[in-house]
């Protein structure tokens, strides 16, 4: 596909430069894509998700799920106050988990391993929703476009035409569906401002951040079990690097729930 074909499947999403502020570190970037479209191509690919994973039997991870998931939903409600929440874990044993424009989260089986507590649970999907209120996705698009590589845009492109299994398998790229959690989706400054903005919207929902560092260190015992290609290695902050900055937020995070009044009585205030 020529570039200035895959340019006009591009149009519908392509909006004229804008500026967003991210959520918590009020960093300024540049939006070229459409809100709308990304999120409704978005909401398309977990419904084909849903239909190519089935959904996990495990009645309590599905309730943990759900448990964690409505309480971050309420924090970030003005970050995403268009969002229409799903939350469903799939029977897969990759240690991966994601999280959509539209408000749609997916879990594979395999996290449970890392992640076992509410509190450690909710790290994992609070940095999966910091990803999305900071439109990493949308960064990423809007990088592509202006690079205008015809290989990426002429995929992205064919997303345009509705979700079909390669514009899925597109999207799913951009989400970084294919790496896992161990792996990154996103360039390394992504990744921390993910962690960064994820520990505190844990925190604010009154789960303890420190849970944030078990999950790093669980996820850096499975690395040893498997370990990553050294490409990947070379080019990602390493999982004691990420760990390292956790500490340093640290101290505002603990602040972050002190004040969010949730944690003295979990259980009432639900
Ligand atoms: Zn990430």
């Amino acid at each position: 596909m020529n570039a200035r074909l895959a340019l006009s499947l591009l149009a519908p999403i392509v909006l004229l430069a804008g500026c967003y502020q991210v959520p918590v570190t009020g960093r300024r970037a540049m939006n070229l894509v459409d809100d709308k479209e990304v999120t409704k191509m978005s909401v398309g690919m977990f419904d084909d998700l849903k239909k190519r994973y089935r959904p996990s039997r495990n009645q309590a991870h599905q309730a943990q799920l759900q448990r964690v998931g409505s309480r971050l939903a309420k924090v970030v409600f003005w970050d995403m106050p268009d969002a229409d929440w799903e939350f469903v874990v799939f029977d897969n044993p990759q240690i991966n988990a994601f999280a959509m424009a539209g408000g749609k989260v997916g879990v594979f089986t395999g996290i449970f391993r890392i992640a076992k507590t509410d509190d450690q649970l909710a790290s994992v999907i609070a940095h999966e929703i910091a990803h999305v209120t900071a439109k990493h996705v949308h960064e990423k698009l809007s990088r592509e476009l202006a690079v205008s590589t015809v290989g990426t845009v002429g995929v992205i492109g064919g997303l345009a035409g509705g979700a079909s299994g390669l514009a899925v398998d597109a999207l799913a790229q951009v989400y970084g569906l294919t790496t896992g959690i161990g792996g990154f989706a996103f360039d390394r400054e992504k990744e921390r401002e993910a962690d960064y903005v994820g520990l505190m919207y844990m925190a604010r929902a009154g789960y303890d951040p420190q849970a944030a560092v078990q999950v790093m260190e669980a996820l850096e015992a499975e690395t040893g079990k498997d370990p990553m290609p050294p490409a990947l290695l070379s080019t990602h902050p390493s999982h004691p690097e990420r760990i390292l900055k956790l500490m340093d937020a640290m101290p505002k995070a603990l602040d972050e729930r002190a004040r969010s009044g949730q944690v003295a009585n979990p259980i009432l205030v639900r």
